[in-house]
């Protein structure tokens, strides 16, 4: 096993205080304020750990920026409006976006976009990325500290951003839920999972359709951060107006699973070996966040796959449309890029799309069905 400085202290933590619980892991491996993987470095682009649709391809990021911009029209065009991205990492997105709708009028004059990032490494690209369009952006720790205007919408955006959210891990023993923790073998020293005493805190948090199918050594994830941001939008965008747009890979509907990995330089890694050197995610549950966001009385649409998505949006004749000016070489890049987005086989299904309004707010274009 590596070394590193993170895994002493999540060490010593563990020596003094007992097994910690698999989020309070993932927020030290993500976000410790010195040595947490998303303080330190840029993870994608060229030698980073993973690559994004937005690193893909600049379709990606240009046909959320036109949808984005319908959607302002839809709202009547408002004359100020909050463009959030949560997790925007290198900034492309928002620079392709940017770029595509410069010829909407009033779009660049109405928004003001709010960038909520923890990792001061990929704030300077981000603000690198957008300065050539000049609209006003700030930068935010977390979503609730996004102004709430009286007045003001949001369009809101995070392409994998949700993953990166710690989740709590609970396994079915005989008789009851216990939660899956970290700990510190006696031996070796390795971190280690070990099963906690059974808790009745799994048995509130699994849906209602889950409880009474589990069997021995099911085990069900549960995102809490994940769940609180989708409740403060829905509040949001009920009061104010407004519109998020959820893309990430997950899962429609809420099940039971193991689904915590690590990857490291484009590879899988042991969740526990490198904290702090390797992305930790989880899949994210859209059955949670939708059922969250409905139970405060905004809206859903029905989960859509990445590539079902991206079609509707037209990324097939964007792509025919870049490959007119494009040399032999860069139309097989082209091909090759709308294939890793929509193909099935690639980032297609596994990558969902969930988009959601206030109950005052005009369906955004792609709802294709309500849910909730
Ligand atoms: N959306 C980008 C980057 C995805 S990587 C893309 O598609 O390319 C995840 C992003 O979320 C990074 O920008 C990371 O720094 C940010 N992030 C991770 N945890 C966060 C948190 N708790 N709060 C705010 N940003 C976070």
């Amino acid at each position: 096993m590596t070394d590193t400085a993170l895994i002493d202290v999540l060490k010593r933590r563990i020596a003094l205080q007992g097994p910690i619980s698999i989020a309070d892991y993932m927020n030290e491996a993500l976000a410790h304020p010195e040595l947490g993987y998303y303080r330190k470095r840029d993870p994608l682009g060229r030698g980073g750990d993973f690559i994004t649709a937005p690193e893909i391809s600049q379709m990606f990021g240009e046909l959320i920026g036109l949808w984005a911009a319908v959607t302002w029209q839809q709202m009547g065009a408002p004359s100020k409006c909050h463009l959030v991205e949560l997790g925007p990492g290198r900034g492309t997105l928002m620079a392709d976006a940017l770029r595509a709708v410069k010829m909407v009028p009033g779009f660049y004059d109405a928004i003001t976009i709010r960038f909520v990032e923890t990792s001061p490494v990929l704030r300077n690209y981000q603000q690198a990325a957008i300065m050539p369009y000049g609209v006003p952006a700030v930068w935010h720790e977390s979503f609730d500290a996004v102004p709430d205007t009286p007045g003001v919408p949001m369009i809101v955006i995070a392409n994998e951003f949700f993953d990166a959210l710690p989740v709590r891990q609970f396994e079915r023993g005989n008789s009851g839920w216990c939660e899956r923790l970290v700990a510190m073998e006696a031996d070796s020293g390795h971190l280690c999972f070990v099963r906690g005493q059974e808790t009745p805190i799994a048995d509130a948090l699994i849906p209602v359709h889950l409880r009474g199918t589990a069997k021995p050594g099911d085990m069900f994830e549960c995102c809490a951060p994940a769940i609180a941001i989708a409740d403060q939008m829905a509040h949001r965008m009920n009061d104010h107006g407004g519109v998020a747009l959820i893309i990430d890979y997950g899962h429609a509907h809420s099940a039971f699973g193991e689904t915590l990995q690590a990857v490291r330089d484009h590879k899988y890694y042991d969740v526990l070996q490198t904290p702090g050197d390797a992305d930790l995610t989880a899949h994210v549950d859209f059955g949670a966040l939708s059922r969250t966001i409905t139970e405060a009385d905004a809206r859903t649409s029905a989960v859509l796959t990445q590539g079902t998505f991206l079609k509707m949006l037209g990324i097939e004749a964007r792509a025919e449309l870049l490959k007119q000016s494009a040399d032999p070489l860069q139309a097989l890049e082209i091909d090759s890029a709308l294939q890793r987005l929509i193909s099935p086989a690639q980032m297609g299904t596994l990558f969902k799309v969930m988009i959601a309004y206030g109950r005052n707010s005009a369906p955004p274009p792609c709802v294709s069905g309500v849910e909730g």
